[in-house]
C-alpha cells in the first residue's frame, strides 16, 4: 500500500494475477457463451469449428492449450468450451497438484467428456507429467501398486476427456507435453476499443452508470487485460460516487485513474520504475532480466509476466539476444531528452528472448 495525501492506494491495482477481491467480482462478470466472449476473434471461430466437429462425432473435443498473458480470458475461455460441449468442467492448478497420486485422483473421477482445466500448467512436476502422456493419448493411466520386488504396474482405463491447460509461458512446456495438445491458441492482448466493450457489458451487469467516454477512458489504461478492466471499473465506482453523481465520466475515470497514479497510457508506478531503471542506471539498455529485477527488487517472472508484454505492445520495451533496451517511445514517454546512440527505435531492434 502506498499513501498519496488523504487517499490510500493499493498499488497492486493493475496487477493482472488475480487477486482475492477478483472471486466475487469475476462471478457474475464471466461470460458464458462464446457469443458473449468478447475479442479474440480467431481463437472463438477456431473453437467454434473444433466444437461443432467434436459434438457432430459425438467425441470429446481434443486437448485445448491456451496461453497468452495472465487475465485475458483463458480460464473463462475453458469454462465457456465445458458449457458448449455440455460437459462437466473441473478446475485445477499446476502447482496444486503435487504427486502423481493428486493426478491419479483427479483423472479416475472424471466423467466420460469432462473438462479438465489446468492453470499453470508449466508447473507440473516431471513426474506427475508422466502419469499426464497416457492419460491424454491412450485414456489410461499406470498405477504402481505395492513395493519392492513384488510391486506391478496396474492399467486403469479412464473416460475420454479434455484437458484444456493454461500457461502464460509456452516456452516453458516441455516437449513432449506441448505436442500431446491437438490444438493451441495464443490469446492476445486487447484492444481499447474491445475493452470498452467489456467494462459497458460489466457496468450494465453491475448496474453502475458509466459513459461511452468514460468506457474508453477505462479502457485505455487497463493494459489489454479485461481482469484489470474490471477491477478498474470496480474501484472507480467509488470516485464516481463521491466526486460525482456516481456515473463514471470521462472527466471521473480520469481524476480517479490519476490518483491511483495510473497513467493516460495505463502505465503504473511499476512499469515506469522499470523503464526508468533501464534508462537511468543502464543507459537504455540492453540489461539483462534478472539483472533488472535485483535492481528493482521484483521477481524476474513478475516482470516477465505482467509488465514486459504490456511495455512490448506500447513499443516501449524490446528484447534483445542481449538484454531488455527502452525505445525512443519510453524515452518520450517519461519526459526523458532522445538517446544519443543509435539503434534504438523499436523497429530496428532485433527482437528476440534472451
Ligand atoms: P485468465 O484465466 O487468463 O487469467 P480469466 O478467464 O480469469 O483470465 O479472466 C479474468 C476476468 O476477465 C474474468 O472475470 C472475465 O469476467 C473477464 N474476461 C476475460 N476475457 C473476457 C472476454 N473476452 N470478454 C468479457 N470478459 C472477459
Amino acid at each position: 500500500m502506498i499513501e498519496t495525501g488523504d487517499f490510500t492506494i493499493d498499488n497492486r491495482i493493475v496487477t493482472s494475477e488475480a487477486i482475492e477481491e477478483d472471486a466475487a467480482l469475476d462471478k457474475g462478470l464471466r461470460p458464458q457463451t462464446l457469443s458473449e466472449y468478447i475479442g479474440q476473434d480467431k481463437v472463438k471461430e477456431n473453437l467454434a469449428i473444433y466444437i461443432e466437429a467434436a459434438r457432430r462425432r459425438d467425441g470429446a473435443l481434443d486437448h485445448v492449450l491456451l496461453y497468452g498473458p495472465p487475465g485475458l480470458g483463458k480460464t473463462t475461455l475453458s469454462a465457456i468450451i465445458a458449457r458448449e460441449m455440455g460437459v462437466n468442467l473441473r478446475i485445477t492448478t499446476g502447482p496444486a497438484i503435487e504427486r502423481p497420486g493428486d493426478l491419479a485422483a483427479i483423472l479416475t473421477n472424471l466423467s466420460p467428456g469432462d473438462v479438465l482445466f489446468i492453470d499453470e500448467i508449466h508447473r507440473l512436476s516431471r513426474a506427475v507429467e508422466e502419469i499426464l502422456y497416457p492419460a491424454l493419448e491412450d485414456h489410461a493411466i499406470d498405477i504402481i501398486v505395492g513395493k519392492g520386488p513384488s510391486a506391478r504396474s496396474l492399467r486403469v482405463d479412464l473416460p475420454e476427456f479434455t484437458l484444456v491447460g493454461a500457461t502464460t509461458r509456452a516456452g516453458q512446456l516441455s516437449a513432449p507435453l506441448r505436442d500431446r495438445f491437438g490444438i493451441v491458441q495464443r490469446l492476445e492482448l486487447y484492444t481499447p476499443e474491445q475493452l470498452s466493450d467489456i467494462i459497458r457489458r460489466s457496468s450494465q451487469i453491475l448496474g453502475i452508470p458509466c459513459t461511452l467516454d468514460g468506457a474508453l477512458e477505462l479502457a485505455k489504461r487497463s493494459r489489454g487485460t479485461p481482469r484489470i478492466a474490471n477491477r478498474l471499473l470496480k474501484r472507480v465506482r467509488d470516485f464516481a460516487d463521491v466526486l460525482g453523481d456516481g456515473e463514471i465520466t470521462e472527466v471521473i475515470a480520469r481524476t480517479a485513474l490519476d490518483r491511483l497514479e495510473i497513467d493516460r497510457l495505463g502505465l503504473d508506478s511499476n512499469d515506469r520504475r522499470m523503464l526508468d531503471m533501464i534508462i537511468r542506471s543502464y543507459g537504455g539498455g540492453p540489461v539483462g532480466l534478472e539483472t533488472l529485477a535485483a535492481a528493482l527488487g521484483e521477481e524476474a517472472v513478475t516482470l516477465e509476466d505482467v509488465c514486459e508484454p504490456f511495455l512490448m505492445q506500447l513499443g516501449f520495451l524490446a528484447r534483445t539476444p542481449r538484454g531488455r533496451c527502452a525505445t525512443q517511445l519510453a524515452y518520450a514517454h517519461l519526459g526523458y531528452p532522445p538517446p544519443q546512440s543509435p539503434g534504438m527505435l523499436p523497429e530496428q531492434m532485433e527482437l528476440g528472448t534472451e
